[in-house]
């Protein structure tokens, strides 16, 4: 590994050398050192290796080579990030045809589709491994809608969904450009497990910090180098530790952008959410780019419904954001809003449940049982209010305060939503400052996030 990205970079290096060379040659009197320093100010004047354009629905035989290092300095990534945002924001009232899109220092041209990979720029031997991301850059200019999948490496329905929506993508009818990472968290998907190998959540780290602790790192690389990129983030996952979801839109609704995003998924529950801090979800909001999470199943499975629901769903917010004039139909159309709220087994026994994701269930009504195996003592679960089950435990041996159901409380459009509250989910780490690089929580060895998210 390390042999071929010495070869790379010496590859980039003599480029690099050449390019300058051509240019000086060409440049009519000025001193070399000059030209170079020009070269240095304009970095859109060096040619970009172009991506290769591939089908990508087409398997592969070997995997794509490992993200070289940019030969381009930091400071230079910020002008074509912005120089890409500019365009898409020109793009807005004006399709013109499609531009390139650069991304790892590569350049995708309009009309391709290509499998880039992200190597996170802090890595080490043991973590080395490459990350595919999938670009498809549409026939004319847009908005570029990013896809993330598994940050928890092992909420296995998004990696299906963005592979399935990102093989679907005829360059030639796409406006815009998608990027799917179908597995941020590698370390964590090779071993079936949410997080990374040092036990932290990659995703209470966002924005993340170059000189953090290794999460930090990687988040900051990620999103540096791919979510900077992005006009529009969708981050795809799925219920935690033994619980499932309704598919649904975790959006905060107090943010308008993010409420018109909110708005594209179809028929998609949306509940109400500001996210956590460190969530990719609510670093990128932050940052300006709107940001919603799709919530699908459970975790170790891949569930083809929930699948197919958020395949849809995607389709129909690029069809909504004017990406696509692909037509997705929906029973019904209009999302609904909701405020949530966790209800909590008192009794420690054996959970059985009583209803099923998206059933209404109405107060007082019995959500499930929990039996003391021992005495035999049986509770029932009530549901607290009127509203609709967004997300559950599955059957299994839960403790007194284990949080089993999840209740959606529908809303009016018209209604006034409260100030974002955290997710009840988050409660038990709610003390907890994560700001920054969120060590203090990921150190602590009795730190189990119940959040889905
Ligand atoms: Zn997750």
């Amino acid at each position: 590994m390390k042999g071929f990205n010495a070869l790379a970079l010496c590859f980039i290096y003599s480029c690099g050398v050449l390019a300058q060379q051509a240019a000086a040659d060409s440049a009519p009197t000025p001193e070399l050192s000059e030209s170079v320093t020009q070269l240095d100010k304009h970095p859109e004047d060096k040619p970009l290796e172009k991506a290769e354009n591939i089908d990508l629905d087409k398997p592969i035989e070997k995997l794509p080579e490992p993200a070289v290092e940019n030969p381009v300095p930091s400071s230079d990534d910020t002008d074509s990030v912005q120089q890409t945002d500019e365009q898409v924001q020109d793009s807005d009232d004006d399709y013109d045809d499609g531009v390139p899109f650069v991304l790892l220092g590569k350049e995708v041209p309009p009309r391709t589709a290509t499998r880039m990979s992200w190597t996170p720029s802090q890595s080490f031997e043991g973590i080395a491994g490459s990350t595919p991301v999938l670009v498809v850059n549409g026939a004319r200019q847009g908005p570029v809608l990013c896809l993330t999948a598994a940050i928890h490496g092992d909420e296995l329905n998004g990696i299906e969904i963005v592979r399935r929506v990102m093989y679907d993508i005829e360059p030639e009818k796409l406006t815009g450009t998608v990027i799917g990472v179908p597995i941020v968290n590698l370390q964590g998907f090779r071993r079936n497990s949410r997080y990374l190998t040092d036990r932290r959540d990659l995703n209470r780290f966002f924005p993340g910090n170059p000189d953090g602790s290794l999460a930090s790192r990687i988040a900051y690389s990620f999103f540096s180098e791919i979510i900077d990129n992005c006009s529009y983030l969708v981050d795809l996952h799925t219920g935690s530790f033994h619980r499932t979801n309704l598919p649904q839109i975790r959006a905060d609704l107090l943010n308008s952008s993010v409420v018109e995003l909110s708005q594209g998924f179809g028929s998609t529950a949306v509940l109400h959410s500001g996210g956590a801090k460190g969530t990719l979800r609510y670093a990128a909001n932050m940052h300006g780019i709107p940001t919603v999470t799709l919530e699908a199943g459970e975790p170790m499975r891949l569930q083809d419904k929930e699948v197919a629901h958020g395949v849809k769903a995607i389709q129909t917010l690029m069809n909504k954001l004017n990406m696509l004039k692909k037509a997705r139909f929906w029973g019904k159309p209009e999302p609904v809003f909701y405020e949530s709220t966790w209800v909590r087994a008192d009794y420690g026994g054996i959970l059985f449940s009583q209803v099923f994701l998206g059933k209404r269930v109405n107060e007082g009504e019995v959500l499930g049982t929990v039996t003391d195996p021992i005495t035999n003592k049986r509770h029932e679960v009530q549901s607290p209010a009127k509203g609709r089950v967004l997300g559950m435990a599955l059957n299994q041996v839960v403790m007194p305060g284990f949080a089993a159901f999840r209740i959606g409380i529908e809303r009016e459009e018209d209604e006034v939503i409260g100030p974002a509250v955290e997710d009840p989910d988050n409660l038990d780490s709610s003390g907890i400052d994560r700001s920054s690089t969120g060590d203090v929580a990921a150190s602590d060895p009795d730190y189990e996030p119940e959040t889905a998210e």
